[in-house]
């Protein structure tokens, strides 16, 4: 997992580093969402896309009413696309959000084997997937970029969700700004041993296990 690259214009650069100092992410007092996590979780399990749909579509209007927000569209889809890069690697699209739309896409089973994606990283690119939906509608920013803010208000709304315990990830520096996660640093540390506050200089954060690519 790999933050954006700075953006060199600067209103651009200022909307990214607001977006990139916003840890926090008011949550519901209740449990409105992890009830319709279940539900999606379930449904995932036997494999029915309309029902995975219909329950991903509840899941969003929860969470739209409680931000206050329009809920986005949603469409479960069968196996992931691959992306073919030009250095012959191809990667595997989890999921994607269409700004102009308000149109999530997600899909259900992996690219190759079709096997059905597990419960936990569908959740995990829902979650992330509304977060680029509360990014535009909600917290003003506009082009709602992969800012370490950002992953870590979609992992704060997934383990809300999930009722999973925070995971916090290692950031280590990498050139022109991005950040990526040190995975074996992160799984030398227990959950919750250090606070936000102190995590901060070392950068440190709270994320999902793993979360996809878009
Ligand atoms: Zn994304």
């Amino acid at each position: 997992m790999l933050t954006d690259p700075l953006p060199r214009k600067p209103r651009l650069l200022a909307e990214f580093l607001r977006s990139d100092q916003m840890a926090e992410l008011e949550l519901p007092p209740d449990n409105r969402l992890n009830i319709r996590a279940a539900a999606i979780e379930s449904a995932i399990k036997d494999g029915k896309r309309v029902v995975v749909g219909q329950a991903c579509a509840d899941f969003l209007a929860a969470a739209a009413a409680f931000y206050n927000v329009q809920p986005p569209g949603v469409r479960a889809l069968a196996a992931r696309p691959l992306r073919v890069r030009e250095s012959g690697w191809s990667t595997e699209l989890f999921g994607d959000y269409t700004f102009e739309t308000m149109l999530i896409r997600i899909w259900t089973r992996t690219a190759v084997r079709k096997q059905i994606t597990s419960g936990g990283t569908f959740l995990s690119t829902l979650c992330h997937e509304f977060c680029h939906h509360l990014d535009c509608q909600r917290l003003g920013f506009r082009h709602s970029p992969h800012t370490r803010g950002f992953y870590e208000r979609a992992a704060a709304l997934y383990h809300h969700a999930r009722g999973t315990p925070v995971k916090r990830l290692c950031w280590v520096r990498m050139p022109r700004g991005r950040w990526r996660i040190d995975w074996s640093r992160m799984n030398r540390l227990a959950p919750r041993a250090m606070s936000l506050e102190q995590s901060r200089p070392g950068g440190m954060f709270n994320l999902p296990a793993r979360l996809p690519g878009e």
